[in-house]
């Protein structure tokens, strides 16, 4: 993932925040911990985590991160967002709250909670293109799933014909949680650069 010692920012205002920096930390790079708009500068790449996307949203405002966030995500720096961060990313959300607001980043339309109670939380292993070594062991946990990905977006998984791993230039989004199962490849590819 680039030289060690690279910076990859992880908003912390709400969950799971600690696995995506073991993660960062096991691939050689260095996690930030973002709670402030200060401790964006001199980051080389950003993770935004699974959570709850209405509770996040909220936090970024009375932290004051959303422009500066806004601003480092057009920068043009790689950007992962899991789960919730996957929502904050998209250019619209659907049964989200009327006063939920993204980031934009991606030209994407998300649903929230889109597999249903039945489907809650799951596993499934996922063919993702143009990644070696075989499939990808996905975790679900209450996730969105992709209902409309523009022009210049690239699905590059899908579930039920669904699509789950999407990237757009510098930004990747994925509706399940890369950070939880210990393979790291969904990491090293979106934060290097795919
Ligand atoms: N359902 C959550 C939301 O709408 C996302 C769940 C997750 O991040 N695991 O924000």
């Amino acid at each position: 993932m680039g030289a060690p010692g690279r910076k990859v920012g992880i908003v912390a205002v709400q969950g799971d925040v600690r696995e995506h920096a073991q993660a960062v930390a096991e691939l050689g790079a260095q996690p930030v911990e973002v709670r402030t708009p200060g401790a964006l500068s001199g980051v080389d790449a950003l993770i935004l985590p699974g959570g709850e996307s209405t509770t996040m949203s909220m936090l970024l405002d009375s932290a004051g991160l959303r422009d500066p966030l806004v601003e480092a995500v057009a920068s043009g720096i790689p950007v992962l967002g899991t789960c919730a961060g996957m929502i904050l990313l998209a250019a619209e959300v659907l049964d989200g709250r009327a006063d939920q607001q993204g980031l934009g980043g991606i030209d994407v339309t998300v649903r929230r909670n889109a597999f249903g109670r039945q489907r809650d939380s799951f596993e499934a292993d996922l063919d993702v293109a143009g990644l070696e070594g075989g499939p990808f062991p996905a975790v679900f946990i209450r996730a969105p799933v992709v209902e409309r990905a523009g022009p210049g977006v690239d699905v590059l998984a899908t579930l039920d014909g669904r699509p789950v791993l999407c990237r757009q230039g510098s930004i990747t989004v994925a509706a399940f949680h890369p950070e939880l199962t210990g393979d790291h490849r969904i990491h090293e590819r979106s934060l290097g650069g795919w």
